[in-house]
């Protein structure tokens, strides 16, 4: 890997700059990501900036099923964000659909339209579990053997919407 490259990725690790969207969620996730982001939980140690731009952002943070109305604008948002681009899904709903799965305005979780790097279930996701996520993603960027990256939960407990 050339020195260009490892100075870009440290930059990446050091400090992931993200941008929230909500797909269609109650809106208590949006509250727990709020609460991580401002200095009681302080992400912000880790280097976590949020933009208000998809296109100076790394990372996609999604609460919500996503429903039909908001597809779409889900689909451009990503579509927006330069390479290389990680999304995270926050709440059960963001992994599964959660509560809303099977309503008729409702597609599904989040991994039906995009490629999720990390699931954080919980209804809503404590502020714990969405720090715990973010670090498990910046871990799992890092050069480490197979066996101290971040584990991938099953599905199966993200259906039952078991929090961390
Ligand atoms: S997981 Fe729970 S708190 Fe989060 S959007 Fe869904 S219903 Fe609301």
């Amino acid at each position: 890997m050339s020195i260009l490259k490892k100075i870009i990725r440290w930059a990446r690790i050091k400090s992931p700059w993200i941008i929230h969207f909500n797909t269609g969620a109650c809106n208590a996730c949006d509250i727990e990501i709020v609460a991580a982001l401002t200095p009681r939980y302080d992400l912000e140690r880790f280097g976590v900036i949020i933009k208000g731009t998809p296109r100076h952002a790394d990372v996609l943070v999604c609460s919500g099923p996503v429903t039909l109305q908001t597809q779409d604008r889900l689909l451009r948002i990503y579509e927006q964000m330069p390479e290389p681009k990680f999304v995270v899904a926050v709440g059960t709903c963001a992994c599964s659909g959660g509560v809303f799965q099977g309503c008729y305005s409702v597609r599904a979780g989040i991994d039906s339209i995009l490629p999720v790097s990390v699931f954080i279930p919980g209804c809503p996701a404590s502020p714990k579990a969405i720090i715990d996520g973010v670090v498990k993603l910046l871990d799992s960027l890092e050069d480490k053997p197979k066996k101290e990256m971040a584990p991938v939960l099953p599905k199966k407990e993200l259906a039952q919407g078991n929090a961390t």
